[in-house]
């Protein structure tokens, strides 16, 4: 048996007619000789009757300090539903699928609502349907936790995760991720509009460009086929093209020939909004000082970005909604700093910048020749960052996508 994953976002099972598309996609499979899974996200975006975020809101409109488990327990109806009207579509057409949720699936999760890790997924029922001829439309982002038979989520973007983890489970040939753009783009098209497919991406690259906020794919589902070296295509639920390709390897990495500046050593621009910056004046005289900073900052639970160390100086980022929770953190420590919020994050990423001399010149140039103040980097070393105030964000995406020639 050759098994696939076959994983539609919100958008792809948001009408009849992209319902429709989605069996076409899925009796293709079959014709060329695959057993698919189907995995799919709640039916639609922000808005839409189902939506992740509609169900959030009904039960917030109740009880604003609802139970973690009923959130994720109502959280879980929007695949629910979306896996039994796209098996009913399948059906219709006279193909065999039976929906099943992510416990019915076999997807065992530890009990972090809203945030599980799958620990382990039984795949013998999967099988045993996929013997028997049974298409399985398996709920996304949803698993279950292994002795109490909780609903659990994994998370935004969880259904990626879902797909990912189901094809290593199953030792699929590859991972197919269904969305309503073409593949995996030189940047955000809302955002450029001149944005490119990429053809061929490594999994590494992927995951830095969706740690920096490109929302195509979930990193951690990226990480997940990285780890099985599982091969994964971005394609769009809506048309033929042949999508994004993400393996090992970059398309014309390991030529062995050096790669000029401007000859698109980037393989895209990714960005991330609602940022705030925090500067803490440090004491160069008192180290321990600001290494117990860091340890009260993890202690709150605070995640923080970006950070630079200096001796003088502490700077980092963290999301909007953690600002109060980390000025609590910084006031009771005593130590002096600023704060400066709307701000957002851009990111090139490129796994052929590694070592090329001149990335940062034009990296910096791009946003000075803009009159784009830079109010701090980072960088890696297939990675270039800088905080931006936010109302120069879309601008600044723009002119390094122009700047590394992508
Ligand atoms: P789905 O509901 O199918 O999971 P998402 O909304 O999560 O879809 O992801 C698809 C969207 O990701 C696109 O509509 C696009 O606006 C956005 N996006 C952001 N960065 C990129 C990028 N680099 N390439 C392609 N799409 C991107
Ligand atoms: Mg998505």
């Amino acid at each position: 048996m050759k098994i696939i994953v076959q994983k539609f976002g919100g958008t792809s099972v948001a009408s009849e007619e992209a319902r429709v598309a989605v069996k076409n996609k899925v009796q293709q499979a079959i014709r060329n000789g695959y057993s698919p899974v189907v995995v799919v996200s709640a039916m639609g975006r922000k808005g839409a009757p189902y939506a992740t975020d509609t169900l959030i809101g009904a039960l917030k409109d109740v009880n604003l300090s609802v139970n973690v488990r009923e959130m994720d327990m109502m959280m879980c109806c929007g695949e629910i539903i979306s896996s039994c009207v796209m098996a009913a579509t399948l059906q219709k057409f006279g193909i065999n699928a039976m929906a099943l949720t992510g416990g019915q699936a076999g997807i065992i999760t530890d009990s972090q609502f809203g945030a599980a890790r799958i620990k382990n997924i039984n795949t013998s029922g999967l099988i045993r349907l996929l013997e028997a001829g049974i298409i399985p439309v398996v709920c996304g982002f949803q698993g279950m936790t292994e002795n109490n038979y909780k609903f659990t989520t994994l998370g935004r973007g969880g259904s990626d995760t879902s797909a990912a983890a189901l094809g290593a489970a199953l030792k699929a040939d590859f991972v197919e991720i269904y969305t309503d753009v073409e593949g995996i783009m030189t940047a955000d098209p809302r955002i450029v509009e001149k944005a490119n497919i990429l053809q061929q991406i490594s999994y590494a690259e992927v995951c830095q460009m969706a740690q920096n906020g490109a929302k195509v794919i979930h990193p951690r589902a990226v990480e997940i086929a990285m780890g099985s070296n599982i091969p994964m295509y971005v394609k769009s639920t809506f048309s033929d093209a042949p999508g994004t390709l993400i393996t090992s390897e970059r398309i014309g990495q390991g030529n062995g020939g050096e790669i000029a500046i401007n000859e698109s050593c980037a393989s895209g621009v990714a960005h991330l909004n609602d940022l705030a910056q925090f500067r803490i004046d440090l004491n160069p005289q008192d180290i321990t000082a600001g290494r117990n900073l860091f340890e009260d900052l993890a202690d709150a639970g605070i995640s923080v970005g970006c950070l630079n160390l200096s001796e003088k100086e502490a700077m980092f980022a963290v999301f909007s909604p953690d600002v109060e929770h980390t000025c609590k953190v910084l006031d009771a420590t005593g130590f002096k700093y600023t704060l400066n919020e709307g701000c957002g994050k851009v990111s090139v990423v490129g796994s052929a910048m590694r070592g090329v001399p001149g990335i940062m010149a034009t990296f910096v140039t791009a946003l000075a020749s803009h009159n784009i103040a830079i109010l701090q980097t980072v960088d890696s070393d297939t990675t270039i960052s800088a905080i931006v105030k936010e109302e120069y964000l879309v601008e600044a995406v723009k002119a390094l996508h122009e700047a590394f020639k992508l």
